[in-house]
């Protein structure tokens, strides 16, 4: 397992070999494979790796809720909406995300405060179950910075396409 302390230098010194791979897989991946092996490891790895105990996304990257999503955090967490946007988050075509980095919802104990109405963007990350993984490779290397789980799909993708 990787000590989430070390990821960000771990994966700064395989960015530019996973440039590579993406290039290698865009002319060597079937499309569905790659898929196919993605959703494999993600199971494996989501079984090894604790986001409770980990956390890093939610400090590192910022999320972002639609209006609905937003009206039922504040309505579970009481909050007065409109004061609320004015003093912690930026609003761009219909999306809201935190003005600061951290997310607002993780407290002091590393635990989150809305999981009872998750946005969508938080459920889903880091999105390596998804599918059309090939045309979203890019994504998928600048979070291997962010998750070990993306940073640890990547090294067991190049060894099953036997990358170097
Ligand atoms: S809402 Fe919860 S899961 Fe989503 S980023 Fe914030 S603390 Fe993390
Ligand atoms: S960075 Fe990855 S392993 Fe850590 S909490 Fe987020 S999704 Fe889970």
């Amino acid at each position: 397992m990787i000590d989430i302390k070390d990821l960000k230098h771990l994966a700064k010194q395989k960015e530019n070999e996973n440039y590579r791979f993406r290039q290698f897989l865009k002319i060597h991946a079937d499309e569905e494979e790659l898929d196919k092996q993605f959703k494999e490891l993600h199971n494996k790895y989501f079984k090894i790796y604790d986001c409770k105990k980990c956390r890093n996304c939610c400090k590192e990257i910022g999320i972002s809720m639609d209006e609905n999503e937003l009206n039922k955090i504040c309505e579970y967490l009481k909050l007065d909406k409109n004061k609320y946007i004015q003093e912690h988050l930026n609003e761009k075509y219909g999306e809201y995300t935190f003005k600061e980095k951290r997310c607002k919802f993780l407290d002091e104990n590393n635990n989150c405060k809305v999981k009872e109405c998750l946005p969508k963007s938080c459920k889903e990350y880091p999105y390596t179950d998804k599918e059309e993984r090939l045309f979203s490779l890019y994504s998928v290397i600048s979070n291997a910075s962010v998750c070990p789980v993306v940073y640890e799909i990547l090294e067991e993708l190049k060894k099953i396409y036997n990358f170097r």
